[in-house]
């Protein structure tokens, strides 16, 4: 047998595809291994869409240099988002790279790692493709390791937000077929899985593009059917397709969990306008009330960026305001900056002094954590529902479980517990998880 190591950056998409990758390679017989030193195939899977990624990517290819000056039957490749967007010049300013494929081809990778352990070549492929075929799962039998998996329902993405690298790395917006969802979310149901994840870049945008397919609301409907599965999931969205049938949805479907991803960017129309977001302020909080109405309590998550091009002091206050009137559960906030290909980097100046960007991250970060602190504390003494996930990272036998908020709770209790849906009563808070008692037997069939 021989031994692959992938090295993975970025989003739950990109660690999918890592899966997907040690999959697909199982067909040439390489085994997985942590130890890139006893690696015969070392990957590494990209991403491009926060600063520095290109060096992040050139950094580690550096360090694997002499691993290949000793072997030099050792193959290295480089995948993802990056690959995508530098494709040859990969190539040409790593002289002992063996292998670059873009994001569409990992159903392809047998073939190209055969044909650059082969004297003399080095493979580029960057193809993109229509038919969604490309999105199977080589073996046809989804993996399964935990009570959660992830299932890729869509890629790519038909919006053309200024400072969004997406489109040009994961390509147009492609559905995968709904029968074929449904049937490998059957199949990790029976299989033991209690929640799936929902992937995809513009995730409820889904069907849009494939005549006759089910809306994405049709397909949770569809999900909601399944024997066996306790919790569905999705991300990331975008505030446009946010339809009501969508909003309906999370009023209706027991298995859909209350909460939702959805970024706002920025809190100023005119930010959001330069960022051709494709929605004002009002339609997006006209959005989240209608929402709130339908399924009060509902948590909410976002994407903020800092220091856009031409960000003024009162359009970051404006995003301040936002959080204050919405009230996020969690945010990841980002300072901006230019992503190669994209609109911003062509036609804006990055004028925003880094110093500055600097100082208003650590104000919507220092902001959020007081917001999410007095939402966690709200929830002390409260009985929460959790799905146990596996060991908690505090250690000291402690397990690691979720609320259908997607609060983390840390429990005591024993490992056979994992993969269960459980009653527990919330009994401490932090601005990043809540501790909480598994209930006795008889108490969890009201949780
Ligand atoms: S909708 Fe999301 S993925 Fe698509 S361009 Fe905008 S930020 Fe990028």
């Amino acid at each position: 047998m021989k031994k692959l190591y992938i090295q993975t950056y970025g989003c739950q998409m990109n660690q999918h595809d890592s899966e997907r990758i040690a999959r697909v390679l199982q067909r040439l017989d390489y085994l997985p291994t942590d130890c890139a030193e006893e690696a015969d195939l070392i990957l590494l899977n990209t991403c491009s869409v926060r600063d520095k990624a290109e060096q992040k990517v050139y950094s580690a290819l550096g360090r694997w240099r002499e691993l290949k000056q000793k072997r030099k039957d050792l193959i290295i490749g480089v995948g993802g988002c990056v690959a995508q967007q530098e494709g040859e010049e990969l190539l040409r300013r790593v002289p002992y790279l063996d292998l670059v494929f873009g994001t569409h081809n990992i159903h392809r990778l047998d073939q190209l790692v055969t044909e650059a352990a082969a004297p003399g070549r080095r493979p580029v492929e960057l193809g993109f493709y229509q038919d969604p075929s490309y999105m199977e799962d080589p073996e046809g039998r989804p993996q399964v390791s935990g009570p959660k998996a992830f299932v890729t329902i869509m890629q790519g993405c038909n919006k053309v937000c200024s400072f969004c690298i997406v489109p040009y790395v994961r390509g147009r917006e492609v559905s995968r077929p709904s029968e074929k969802i449904i049937s490998e979310v059957r199949e990790l149901a029976r299989r033991g899985v209690r929640e799936v994840l929902l992937l995809g870049q513009n995730v409820n945008s889904y069907g849009k593009t494939s005549a006759g397919e089910l809306s994405f609301a049709g397909l949770l409907g569809e999900l909601n059917g399944i024997e066996g599965l306790a919790r569905i999931r999705f991300t990331t969205s975008h505030p446009q397709d946010l339809s009501p049938e969508l909003i309906e949805a999370y009023a209706t479907l027991d298995l859909l969990c209350e909460h939702l991803h959805l970024p706002v960017q920025s809190g100023s129309d005119a930010v959001l306008r330069r960022m051709r977001r494709g929605y004002g302020l009002s339609e997006y909080l006209s959005r989240i009330e209608r929402l709130r109405e339908r399924c009060p309590g509902i948590a909410l998550s976002t994407d903020i960026i800092v220091g856009f091009p031409g960000e003024t002091e009162a359009e970051f206050r404006a995003t301040l305001e936002i959080l204050q009137r919405v009230e996020y559960d969690e945010i990841f906030a980002f300072s901006f900056s230019p992503r190669p290909q994209t609109v911003a980097a062509k036609i804006y100046p990055d004028d925003v002094p880094s110093e500055v960007k600097k100082r208003r991250l650590e104000m919507v970060l220092d902001l959020q954590q007081e917001i999410s602190l007095r939402a966690n504390r709200e929830r002390l003494g409260c009985v929460e529902e959790i799905l146990l996930e596996g060991p908690s990272k505090l250690g000291q036998g402690q397990l690691m479980g979720r609320t259908r908020s997607n609060r983390i709770v840390n429990v005591m209790g024993p490992k056979g517990l994992v993969g269960e849906v459980i009653g527990v009563r919330i009994t401490g808070a932090s601005a990043n998880s809540l501790t909480g008692e598994l209930l006795k037997i008889e108490q969890r069939e009201v949780a």
